[in-house]
This record gives C-alpha cells, structure tokens and sequence, in this order.
C-alpha cells in the first residue's frame, strides 16, 4: 500500500520495512505476511513522447470518488531514437547490397506481418507502459486502471453530427464538443483562418433564422468574424468569397473521423494491459481536460493520468513525480561505423565490465583524487575499468558499489510537482 515518505522511514527505523528497491523507492514489511489494503486505482495518459501514471487512493464519498495521488511517473519514450536507428541499420543494408562483396542469398521475400503488427518505435510504447503498468501493479494493490484512450467522448451511438445537442459552456459534453470541433476545424477561424486566438462557437445559419442546435451546424470563428457576422446568413457574409463558402457549407456537413479512435497504439495498449489481467476502463480526453479544469489542475502528463476518468476531487501530498527515460539496454552493433558505415573499431563482445553494466545504479567512494567523495548515479562502464558516474568520468571500478541493477531506464526526480498547494479541489461531478 503506498504510503508518504515520512511513514515509510518511520518504518525503516524501526526496523519493520527493509529496501526492496531504490528507484522507484520501494519497502516491504518485514512483520506482517497479510495486509488490509485501500482501493488503490492507476491511471494513465498516454502520449507520442512521454506517457504520464499516476498511481492514487480511492476514496468513495457521497458526491463521488475522492483521489489522493501517491505516486507520478513521468515515462519518457525512445521512439525519435528507435526510428532513427532503424533508418541508419537500414540504409547500411542497402549500402551492402550493392557493394563488392560475397555472393549474399536473398532474403527479400521471407518477411510476414502478423495481423495487430506495430512499428517497432510504436510497440517500444506499448511495451514500456505495459512493463510499468506491471510493476506498479507488483508493488500496490492497484485494483483498476483508468485509460484515456479516445480524444471524444460525445456518449452518442448516433453521429454527432446529425444529433442536436447541448453545448452549454463549462458542461463536460462542453468540452467535448469543443475538442470535437477544434479537431474539426483545425483550430482555426472558418472565416479569416486565423489560429492561437479565442474561438467562438458559431452557428452557420444563425438561431435567429431557425439554425439548429447540431454539430454540423456549428464552426468556429475568432472574435472580431463572429460579431461582423452576426446574425447575417453566411451566404451574404462570404459573398465576396464564393470559394470558402463552398468550403464551410461541405465542411460542415462532413462528419470527422475521430483519428485517435483508430490509433492502434492506444488499442494495442489497452489489450496490454487486459492481459495482466487487470480491469481496464477508457476514458476521452475531452473528459480529462474538463475534469482538470473543473479542479484547476495545471496541466502536466502526470496530472492528466491523475484525472482521467470519472472523480469528484482530487488530492496529493504535491508530490513531484519520477522521471524515467527509456534508455533500452545497449545495442547489438558490434562495430562503430565511419560516416560511411565502414567498421571503425570493435566493440567489446560483452557488456560487463567487472560486474558492471551500463546503466547500473552505482555508490561511488573515491577516496583521494580531483573528484574526492561519495557520488551517486547512473553509471557508464569502460573494458578500462575507467568508469563514468553520473557526469563524473575517471572513477576507477573498485571505489564502486552497485546499488541496483540496470533494467533499461534512467530515473530522474525533478518533474513538475503534481499540484499546487490548494485546498478546494473537490466539487460535485
Ligand atoms: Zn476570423
């Protein structure tokens, strides 16, 4: 069961909780075998370059279900770098092919895709959520997970499009049909094509001469162009502009193809984590944003993991969240090419170097030498036996002790913290 910090080293104290692990910091009781645990839920965020958790107690009240944060990680992914190197391993492949060399079989029709394949940059995603997914699930009680898995949420079976609807400002469907028609639109004014500035909701055919209430009956329009507009048929509005009438008025009518609905990373992700086993519910992003409004929440990936789903409040002990960056675990080159993928030097055969690996947690004790003292970090191994401790290069192997082992993340603190100090986060739903 997550605790706050001061409890656990009250634990550690009396000798009633050993280490388990030093990044993420976790304790086990030493005392009890069986526990009463909380209703502890996780929610997740995910994202193209960093994917936000928030791990949180639950807390049933009358007006809904109170959330108080323990934990946020900050999951930082390699696809930018996965790509880029498949690029290179390609192109020096191809650089192969048409070189000089021994006779090479081909080897050009022996590949098959298996239905649900992902891009090896889009599945490194879907692995590390999975794999932090488990591991949280390994040290809480986590009892759920709270998935935005969807930009819209408009709860219609119908198309939005041909369903009249409420868009009372500040509602969560608000929000969604907002989301919804900034998706639409572009962000940007239909008249004038102006972008970053407030948007008006405004109606094609105006109220006044029996426009309806439905989506596609609704654009946006920047400030100034809704009230020149006004109540004029937009006919007579862009007349001058018979190109762009054209436009909004198929536009319009055009219902939007939810491009997040179908992104197979979020799909594949939610099918990750059902097969741990674990009830996963889905949430839209229109909700999260409302709900982070809604309890003034500034935004960051860990806050929206923490309101994604259905809350009436929300509160933390502020803590900032772990960063972790997926660093992978090395690479199977065996040679650095030159700038023209010709082998350079040899890499070592292993990865070891007296017992250590890159990327190992090490405790460095250098006793006399520029660099006098105790350093703690991420290490980076040498064949030498001339290591580099976190920005400290030199340190000999033996003044290290190795704190925990290398499993493929860097772990940084120094994320934003996750709330603001503020009392009134809760309000009915
Ligand atoms: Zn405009």
């Amino acid at each position: 069961m997550p605790c706050h910090p001061a409890r656990a080293r009250q634990l550690l104290r009396r000798h009633r909780a050993r280490v388990h692990r030093l990044a993420p910091f976790v304790i086990r009781l030493v005392d009890r075998e069986a526990t009463a645990t909380q209703r502890v839920g996780l929610g997740i965020d995910p994202g193209s370059q960093a994917t936000g958790l928030a791990l949180y107690r639950v807390e049933p009240t009358d007006i809904g279900a109170i959330r108080h944060v323990c934990f946020g990680l900050e999951l930082h992914h390699r696809s930018a770098l996965i790509h880029h190197r498949l690029g290179q391993r390609a192109a020096y492949r191809r650089r192969r092919r048409s070189a000089n060399l021994r006779h090479r079989a081909p080897r050009f029709d022996n590949r098959t895709r298996q239905p649900g394949w992902l891009a090896p940059s889009l599945f490194s995603r879907v692995q590390h959520i999975a794999t932090w997914t488990r591991r949280l699930a390994r040290w809480a009680p986590v009892g759920g997970v709270d998935l935005e898995l969807v930009r819209f949420d408009l709860q219609k079976r119908e198309s939005p499009e041909t369903t009249g609807v409420e868009y009372q400002h500040g509602t969560r469907f608000g929000f969604e049909l907002r989301e919804y028609l900034l998706q639409k639109w572009g962000r940007q004014c239909a008249y004038c094509d102006i972008e970053n500035v407030p948007l008006n909701l405004d109606h094609i055919v105006s109220r006044s001469r029996g426009g309806s209430d439905r989506v596609s009956n609704l654009t946006l329009a920047c400030v100034p162009c809704n009230q020149a507009k006004g109540r004029r048929p937009v006919e007579e509005v862009l007349a001058h502009d018979p190109k762009r009438l054209a436009r909004v008025l198929t536009q319009a009518k055009a219902p939007l193809r939810d491009a997040a609905a179908v992104n197979s990373t979020r799909w594949a992700v939610k099918g990750r984590l059902e097969a741990l086993g674990l009830s996963v519910a889905c949430w839209s992003g229109g909700r999260t944003k409302w709900n982070r409004a809604r309890l003034a929440v500034a935004k960051s990936h860990v806050a929206d993991a923490a309101v994604c789903g259905d809350l009436a409040g929300l509160e933390g002990w502020g803590p900032a969240p772990l960063v972790t960056i997926a660093t992978g675990r090395g690479t199977h080159q065996r040679t650095r090419p030159d700038a023209f993928g010709f082998p350079r030097l040899a890499l070592p055969r292993t990865k070891a170097v007296h017992g250590f690996l890159t990327g190992d947690l090490v405790c460095a004790t250098v006793p006399a030498a520029k660099q006098a003292g105790v350093l703690t970090g991420r290490v980076a191994v040498r064949s030498t036996g001339s290591f580099r401790v976190g920005t400290a290069d030199g340190i000999h192997w033996t003044h290290c002790r190795r704190l925990q082992r290398a499993d493929g993340y860097a772990y940084t603190h120094g994320g934003t913290p996750l709330l603001p100090a503020r009392k009134d986060r809760v309000s009915a739903a």
